[in-house]
């Protein structure tokens, strides 16, 4: 990482009852940065997503965006600061319309010359949004689905875009469209972590990544050399 960090992970321990899923993560997220959670099912990744976004309150450890302590502040105080949350799963509003859905995501800014400029910026991004604009989210496929959901993250103008599985359910043709947006953000200088089942998409995109196992780091490192990672290879990239 180059400069400050804009995210920190201090020692974090989370635990949904008896079910510990984090055990003293520490991650750190540089300004700019485009950073993957890599892992099997169960590792931790979603929760760690989660903590920082406030859904959860960690049991232990710390949490600071740009060197001010979040631990435990509400979702929606911590939406105001930037830290945007693009879920696993979408969760969109399937009967409201795609523009409906993005309005909704601009929602924080209160700033209608900022919302219709956003919203320019999410349609040019994602042509297919402006072509399906009045139709119910629901109607859309899951890649569409999938890029209402980051557009609408993108309209409450994120400072950090938090990315929960952007490949989950997608053709292999669509998970590269949806990849080659993200790129485009981050050509734009979006600060991104990204949580991914696909490792070789994800290291494609992001600088470093950390592989977590059981609820913590086993691995940290650039993203090109854990592509060349043997261990890393054999057990996520399957060449
Ligand atoms: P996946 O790719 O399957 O989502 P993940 O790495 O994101 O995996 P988490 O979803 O963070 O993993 O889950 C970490 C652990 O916490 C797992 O053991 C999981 O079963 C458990 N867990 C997650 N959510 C809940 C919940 N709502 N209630 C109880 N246990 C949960």
């Amino acid at each position: 990482m180059v400069g400050p960090a804009v995210l920190e992970l201090h020692e974090i321990n989370a635990a949904y009852g008896a079910i510990r899923a984090l055990r003293g993560l520490s991650l750190a997220l540089g300004a700019g940065e485009v950073v993957a959670l890599l892992g099997p099912n169960g590792a931790g990744k979603t929760t760690a997503l989660r903590v920082i976004s406030g859904l959860l309150r960690p049991t232990h450890g710390r949490v600071f965006y740009k060197g001010m302590e979040i631990t435990g502040r509400p979702p929606a105080f911590i939406a105001r600061l930037g830290l945007i949350h693009c879920p696993e799963g979408r969760q969109l509003f399937k009967n409201l319309t795609v523009r409906e859905n993005l309005i909704l995501g601009g929602y924080r800014l209160q700033d209608p010359a900022r919302e219709r400029q956003n919203m320019e910026q999410v349609l040019t991004l994602f042509p297919i949004l402006k072509e399906r604009l009045h139709q119910p989210a629901g109607l859309l496929s899951g890649g569409q689905q999938q890029m209402l959901a980051i557009g609408r993250a993108l309209m409450a103008d994120p400072e950090v875009l938090l990315l929960d599985e952007p490949s989950l359910g997608l053709a292999p043709r669509v998970v590269e469209e949806v990849f080659e947006a993200l790129a485009q953000l981050k050509a734009q200088g979006l600060t991104m972590l990204i949580v991914e089942q696909n490792a070789e998409m994800a290291l494609g995109l992001a600088d470093r990544a950390y592989v977590l196992e059981a609820g913590r780091v086993v691995l940290a490192d650039a993203a090109a050399r854990l592509r060349e990672n043997p261990d890393l290879v054999r057990i996520y990239l399957g060449r």
